[in-house]
């Protein structure tokens, strides 16, 4: 039996919707830049590969559809962003996975946000250093409880929007990420030997933008019931 010279963490975890089982959280990837609008505005054409970055598994923080969780703003920053994403969570991993593979891999969804200390990364990127202290910072995921993918209607189709107090902030859908989801994972799946447990936070449409200490967020996909959370200090 292995003993610890502290205690070990709990596994970082999602809630099911309709179980008392939990999701364990092996890694958070997520994909930069991945739909066309933002893509055009930004003065891209074309398909070029994707790129990713990490957060924390700890990173993630639950969001419910029964409560309004208090977000806590991150230190060092005075220009939080949010950027409303599909996560997918896998069931199975590998590497070089064909797309069928990729697509008996995922386990099931969820609605996230990646937040973002929009100012550490634009200093960032300015100085050629990593985005980590921009993205994976403590609670830098709200993410709600996961669905089963034979819950969800569609994965390549359907709205996605972000509300801060009521006023639309984002708009998208699905069927325009640059990578769909079963092409993203097994591109991934180039890069890491992928593993149950991993999460993808697939990206993000236009009009990502400032949230302010006490502002109410609210994060829609077709197919799953809305999350919120509330900035609080
Ligand atoms: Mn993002």
């Amino acid at each position: 039996m292995t003993t610890w010279v502290i205690p070990p963490h709990a596994a970082a975890s999602l809630a099911v919707q309709d179980s008392q089982a939990r999701f364990p959280i092996h890694r958070i990837f997520c994909v930069g830049r991945n739909y066309a609008e933002h893509a055009v505005e930004m003065g891209h054409s074309g398909r070029e590969a994707p790129f990713f970055f990490t957060k924390p598994a700890h990173a993630a923080f639950e969001l419910t559809e029964e409560h309004v969780a208090a977000w806590p703003y991150p230190s060092s920053t005075a220009d939080v962003h949010h950027e409303v994403e599909l996560v997918v969570a896998l069931g199975a991993g590998g590497s070089n996975l064909s797309l069928e593979q990729a697509e008996s891999a995922i386990w099931g969804f969820a609605v996230g946000i990646d937040m973002t200390r929009r100012d550490l990364q634009a200093d960032a990127k300015k100085q050629g250093r990593p985005w980590d202290v921009a993205k994976g910072f403590d609670a830098a995921a709200p993410i709600g409880p996961l669905y089963p993918k034979a819950m969800l209607p569609s994965y390549v189709q359907g709205s996605i929007r972000f509300f801060v107090n009521d006023e639309l902030r984002q708009q998208g859908d699905l069927s325009q990420m640059i990578w769909p989801v079963v092409d993203t994972i097994a591109y991934l799946s180039t890069l890491y030997q992928l593993q149950a447990g991993d999460l993808i936070m697939t990206g993000t449409p236009a009009g990502v933008g400032s949230v302010q200490k006490g502002d109410l967020l609210r994060a829609e996909i077709a197919g799953f019931k809305p999350v919120q959370c509330r900035v609080s200090d």
